[in-house]
This record gives structure tokens, sequence and C-alpha cells, in this order.
């Protein structure tokens, strides 16, 4: 079965679907954009992924394409006509097509595009899996909490990490401080058996799987504290792991090659993607 994918109004095979050499997307990386689970023919957080496209949309000052209701039934036509049951939907708006420089059009029309691609349903025993990630230098810009197609310091990262046989990469300002992982969110449990997470800031983005870990350790009774952590202390934690949308809660073994703890999946990393396995499930009953 061939792909379909929603360009500007018009549902395309993937093949050969595309956007104008002009785009602001594809000149300036003037867009945002959205990574959604779909579990069990279910869309994870949609509430959640739909408020941070707003203030993503707002924060640039990029118009909706169509309405909210009318992307929403976009998102769930891409995804019957590609009969995903397991798997993402990516949208991405950009600023639109006008003749290039670099101040906003006076007037414009703004682009979107929806994809959706089928993954394995979720397997715990296949996501318990740890994983290593690699630091290193936090080169992007300030305004991290933006959920913009703008992510050439990402990607230089993550082929990094890749290049050293690892998962990810974690981003290091400055000061010492870890930031977030290329596209995911950092989290320790730290010597001291504190559940840790980088605060929300324009340092990072507000992950919608981070928020909804939150969510079920509050519901479950465990503390957590929202703040800057450094690589020393990652590299003395106990236990990490990463969080995303189609990563969940990954383990984190290894950081720069040293052992996390005792280089095992830790009970509570382990603890938690199993709860966050039931919030979907709760989704998609
Ligand atoms: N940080 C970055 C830089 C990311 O790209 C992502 C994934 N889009 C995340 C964090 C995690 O966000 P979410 O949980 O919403 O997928």
């Amino acid at each position: 079965m061939s792909r379909i994918a929603y360009v500007n109004g018009q549902y395309e095979h993937h093949l050969t679907a595309a956007v104008h050499i002009e785009d602001r997307g594809y000149q300036f990386s003037d867009g945002v954009y959205e990574v959604i689970a779909i579990h069990r023919g279910k869309l994870i957080d949609m509430a959640g992924h739909m408020t941070r496209l707003t203030r993503s949309l707002d924060e640039l000052e990029i118009a909706w394409p169509v309405s909210p209701r009318a992307l929403d039934v976009i998102i769930r036509e891409v995804i019957r006509r590609n009969r995903i049951r397991d798997g993402i939907v990516y949208m991405q708006i950009t600023r639109g097509v006008a003749p290039r420089n670099h101040a906003f059009p006076p007037h414009h029309n703004s682009a979107l595009v929806v994809t959706a691609k089928r993954f394995p349903p979720f397997d715990f025993d296949a996501a318990n899996k740890g994983v290593g990630v690699i630091t290193t230098p936090e080169i992007r810009w300030q305004r991290r909490d933006i959920k913009t197609v703008s992510l050439l310091g990402n990607c230089l990262a993550k082929e990094q990490a890749i290049r050293a046989g690892c998962y990810e990469a974690w981003f290091v300002e400055d000061d010492g401080n870890i930031t977030e992982g290329t596209s995911s969110n950092a989290w320790i449990v730290s010597a001291d058996g504190d559940l840790v997470t980088r605060d929300a800031s324009n340092a990072i983005l507000n992950g919608i799987t981070r928020l909804s870990i939150m969510k079920v350790a509050r519901e479950h009774g465990i503390e957590f504290t929202e703040r800057a952590f450094s690589v020393d202390e990652a590299k003395m934690a106990r236990e990490a792991f990463v969080s995303s949308t189609t990563s969940f809660v990954k383990p984190v073994l290894t950081i720069d090659g040293d052992p996390v703890g005792d280089g095992t999946v830790g009970p509570l990393s382990a603890k938690l993607l199993a709860f966050f396995g039931e919030h979907m499930k709760a989704q998609s009953a």
C-alpha cells in the first residue's frame, strides 16, 4: 500500500508529494511541527500536543493554515488513509511561500503538511532496553521552548551520538548543566534517590511525554523535582532515562561510556515506563 500525505489541501502520494522551493520552511526553517503517537488507533495526549502547537504558532506569529478543528479532521483522515493502528502522525506548519526576504511577508498563507508512519505496537520488553548517551556542548539557539523545524544543531548532535554507537546526545551548557537530548528530555534518579528533570523554560522543549510522566508520577505518589542538573551529577546518578513521544521512557545505561548506577535498567525507570504504558492504554481502551 503506498503512503498518503496531506499537502496544502490535497491528499497525495507520499513519494511525489512536494512543497514550493520558496516555502519559508525550506529557506529559513520558519515553521513548527508536532509528532503525536498513535496507539491502538488512538492519538496519545492529543490535547497536550495541540496546546503546544498553538503556543509554537503564537510565539512565531504564524497563522493557523486551517482551523484547529479542520486540522483534527485532516490528522484523522491521514491516519485512516494510511491504515495506521500503531505509529506516529507528523504535522508541519510553515509561514508558507513568499519571495525570499528575511522579514516576515506582509501577508502569509501558512503551509500545512501531515504525514503518518507505522511503527510496531508498543511492547514493554522492547521499550525497556537500555541505551547509551553522549554529552555535547549546547550549540542551539535560546528559544528551545518553541517546537520549530530549525533542528540543525539537534541533527549534528544526534549524528555524533550515532557515530559513537549511542542512542542520544545530551546538550550541556557552559555551566556544566544538561538541558535535554536532541529529540528527548533528560531525567535522572540522583545519588540521593530524587527523580529530577530540567525545569521548563526557554532552555528546553517542554515535552508532552515529560508532562505525562509527571502526571503518572503524581498519581502513583512518586515525587520529582524540576531543576537543572550537571553532567557530574548525572554520572553519579543511580538511574537515568530519556522521554519522548517515540521513545516513551528509555533507560540510559551509560553516559559518555561511564555506567549509570550499576549499568542496568533502573527500577524507577522501568516502573515509569510501565506506568506510561498504562497511561497510553487508558486513552486507547
Ligand atoms: N526535546 C526535544 C529537542 C525534542 O525534539 C523532543 C521530541 N520532539 C522532546 C524534547 C520530547 O518531546 P515530546 O515528549 O513531546 O515528544
